[in-house]
């Protein structure tokens, strides 16, 4: 199949840490451009959905006040954007761990990683989020 294709394109995957901020004034950000991620809790698409609906909700909030609406967004959005890119990051070596090449390590290590309990602590949180409840 890869030799079927006619230019195989490869692209890197980079981590990069948290920023720290992200809005100034009347300007901000949304989406990838403020918390590119590692795609290994697959929540890139989620977290730009979340943003533009606490944005929408923030706006309306203070509609005389846009610095003030954009600060706000910002730091509702900080910690959990924050969390899942390092989330993400973390999962890296959970998903190409060494263990995963030899079945009899393999076994062990799923076990472990993904006894109900582990998932539960690594994904419970990102799901239990509603934006609807985050006061603005
Ligand atoms: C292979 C793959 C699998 C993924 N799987 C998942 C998944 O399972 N779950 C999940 O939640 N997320 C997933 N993602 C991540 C998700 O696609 C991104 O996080 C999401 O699309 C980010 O949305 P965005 O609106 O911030 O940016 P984008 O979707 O990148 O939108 C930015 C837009 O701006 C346009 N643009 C750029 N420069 C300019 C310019 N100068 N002028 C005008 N327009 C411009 C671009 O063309 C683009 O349309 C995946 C991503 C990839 C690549």
């Amino acid at each position: 199949m890869i030799s079927a294709i006619d230019v195989p394109y490869k692209w890197a995957l980079m981590i990069r840490e948290p920023m720290t901020r992200w809005s100034s004034g009347n300007a901000t950000l949304l989406g990838d451009a403020c918390h590119p991620t590692l795609p290994f809790l697959a929540q890139g698409a989620g977290m730009a959905l979340e943003d533009g609906y606490l944005i929408a909700r923030c706006l309306e909030h203070y509609e005389n006040d846009l610095p003030r609406a954009l600060e706000r967004f910002e730091s509702l959005r900080l910690e959990r954007t924050s969390r899942i890119v390092r989330g993400s990051a973390a999962n890296t070596k959970r998903f190409h761990n060494p263990a995963l090449a030899h079945a009899e390590g393999a076994a062990e290590y799923v076990d472990r990683e993904w006894s109900e309990e582990r998932v539960k602590e690594r994904y419970n949180w990102l799901f239990e989020y509603d934006v609807d409840a985050v006061e603005v």
